[in-house]
Formats: structure tokens, sequence, C-alpha cells
């Protein structure tokens, strides 16, 4: 059914993905920190909300697009948070990109008030929340899960189940990290191949159809000139920010670190990602990993 929806969190991504829940047809009740974000989804047809647990009082189907897990936290607990008033039945879907840890936390708060909490973070970016185009990596029960792909299709184009609650977060920052990883990679391996005299697209060309291809290469290449379109073809602006990479790698080393799991190269991207920030690259694309190795050597 086409009942009211709450959205919390009007950011990048939630912006587009609450509008277009409105385009198809839900009506929509918002809350965000930030009055602009608000006043704009107001200006769609939306209903403004003072508070999250305002949010809780009118909706029953309630998702939330936030930036990190304290910022989950605080919406979901604070004293006019979403658990303050929310009705049992309530179907309660993260989409930020959050500790698994914390996201099992939550659940079992929302259980005792007889909501169900789940997680379903996103890959696809700005451009495939604009689109309605973007993957949902959902944790939750397998009956549950029917019902929540019909919702999370009006905004995305893949919903997967990916097992009990926290474990769409434990694919999320999975896949981030192997991300990261291999665009380090890629950024290294194009600088040493062009200082050693070779030319960047004859390089990409020959890996783009040999072993070392991967995503990084071939879809995203770090180096300006080679795939049209890229962040890297736009001064590394647009795109996936170097801070945002920087906490979901913190995010994979919590995980690793909890489950006694040896990730060297996660650990290592981690850190250079947080070079990066201390050197001003915090709000440019994480492909910029290559202007930073260029830049860092001697001509
Ligand atoms: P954003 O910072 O642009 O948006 C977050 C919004 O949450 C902001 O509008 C902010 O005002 C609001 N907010 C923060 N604290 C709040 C509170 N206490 N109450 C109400 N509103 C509050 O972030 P984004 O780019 O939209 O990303 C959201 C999540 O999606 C993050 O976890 C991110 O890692 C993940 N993600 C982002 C991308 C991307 O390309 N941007 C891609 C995939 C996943």
């Amino acid at each position: 059914g086409k009942s009211r929806v709450g959205f919390i969190g009007l950011g990048n991504m939630g912006t587009h993905m609450a509008q277009n829940l409105i385009k198809n047809g839900h009506s929509l009740v918002v809350h965000d920190v930030y009055p602009e974000a608000v006043a704009r989804l107001e200006a769609l047809g939306a209903t403004a909300a003072r508070s999250a647990s305002e949010v809780a009082e009118s909706c029953d189907r309630i998702i939330t697009m936030l930036p990190s897990s304290p910022h989950v936290l605080q919406v979901y607990n604070c004293d006019s948070g979403l658990l303050k008033n929310v009705r049992p039945g309530t179907l309660l879907i993260d989409s930020s990109t959050i500790d698994p840890a914390t996201t099992k936390e939550i659940a079992a708060k929302a259980d005792a008030k007889g909501a169900t909490f789940v997680d379903a973070p996103v890959s696809g970016g700005v451009g495939g929340a604009k689109d309605a185009t973007l993957t949902f990596m959902v944790g939750c029960e397998e009956a549950k899960f029917a019902g929540i792909k019909t919702l999370l299709l009006h905004m995305g184009k893949n919903v997967v189940h990916c097992g009990g609650v926290g474990m769409g977060e434990a694919a999320k920052i999975c896949n981030n990290m192997l991300m990261a990883i291999s665009m380090v990679g890629v950024a290294e391996t194009m600088n040493l191949g062009t200082r050693l005299g070779l030319d960047s697209k004859v390089l990409a060309g020959i890996i783009n159809t040999s072993s070392g291809r991967c995503w990084s290469s071939d879809t995203y290449n770090p180096v300006p000139g080679i795939k049209p379109g890229t962040p890297s073809c736009n001064n590394y602006d647009g795109g996936f920010v170097n801070n945002l990479m920087a906490k979901d790698l913190g995010l994979a080393q919590n995980a690793s670190t909890a489950t006694m799991s040896p990730t060297p190269m996660g650990s290592l991207a981690h850190q250079l990602y947080r070079i990066l920030i201390t050197k001003g690259y915090g709000g440019k694309d994480f492909s910029s990993i290559y202007q930073f190795f260029q830049e860092g050597l001697p001509p």
C-alpha cells in the first residue's frame, strides 16, 4: 500500500531518494537538521516534521539516510528520537553506511518496542540515487524481505537479501574496502607505468584487456583523460569523497578487529585515505589518490 513514508536525512543521497518516492506516488513526512533540505522536499509536496519522534508518530515505514553511526544512534535514541514514539508494527529501514554492530544494537531496541529495524545500505552513488538505479543490500528476516523490496524498488533497481540484520552493512563495507584497495593499486600502477615512459592510455588499454583489469581501471580510471565522465576528468570533483571512503574503511577495520580477521591491505588503504584527508583532499573523489602519488614524487 502507499501509506505515509517517513524519510530522515535529506543530504546528497537522501534528497534524491525521497524525491523518487514522491514520484512513485508515496506521501512523505520528512526531517533533517538542515532546514533548506527540508524546504526543497516540502516544495515537492512532502510534509515537514520537527523531529524524528514526530516522524514516528505519523508513519509506519521510515527510512533513514544519515552520514554515520553516531548520527544514526542520535536519530534513534535521543529524547526526540525515533524509538521514543515508534508504533508497534513500524518498519524502520536504515540505508546509511554504518557499523554492523550498531545496526544489531538498534534492531534489538526496536524489537523491544514491537517495531522492525532492518539495514539496507546502498551502492550506486549520487547518480544512482537520482536515476533510481541504486543497489540495496538488505539485512532482515527472510519473511520481511518481499515487502521491503517492493518499497526499495521505487528508489533502486537491485534489491539483494544479504542475510539477517547487519548483513547488508557487512556486504557494503566489504565491497567498499575492496574498492579502495583496488583504487590504490590502479593509481600506483598507472603512476609507475607513466614514469617508466608508457603512454597512460596505452597502459590502461593493456590492463583493461589483461589480468590486471578491475572496476577501478576500466570504469573509474583515476588518470585524467582515460575514461570520459569520471571524476578524474573533472578535477576529481563529484563522485565519492575521501572523507566518506575513510569512514567506510574505518568501519571495515572495526569489523576486522571484532572478528580477528587479517585485513592488511584494508588497513593500509585506511591509513592512506586518512593521510589524503590531512593533505586537504577530504572533499575530493577517492580516485584523487592518483594525483597524490603523482605529486608526492620528485619530477
Ligand atoms: P550527506 O552528509 O550529504 O547527508 C546526510 C544528511 O543527514 C544531511 O542532510 C544532514 O543534515 C542529515 N543529518 C545529520 N544528522 C542528522 C540528525 N541528527 N537528524 C536529522 N538529519 C541529520 O550524506 P550522503 O552523501 O547523503 O550519504 C548518506 C549515507 O549514504 C552515508 O552513510 C554514506 O556513506 C552513504 N553512501 C553515500 C554515497 C555517496 O556517493 N554519497 C554512496 C553510497 C552510500
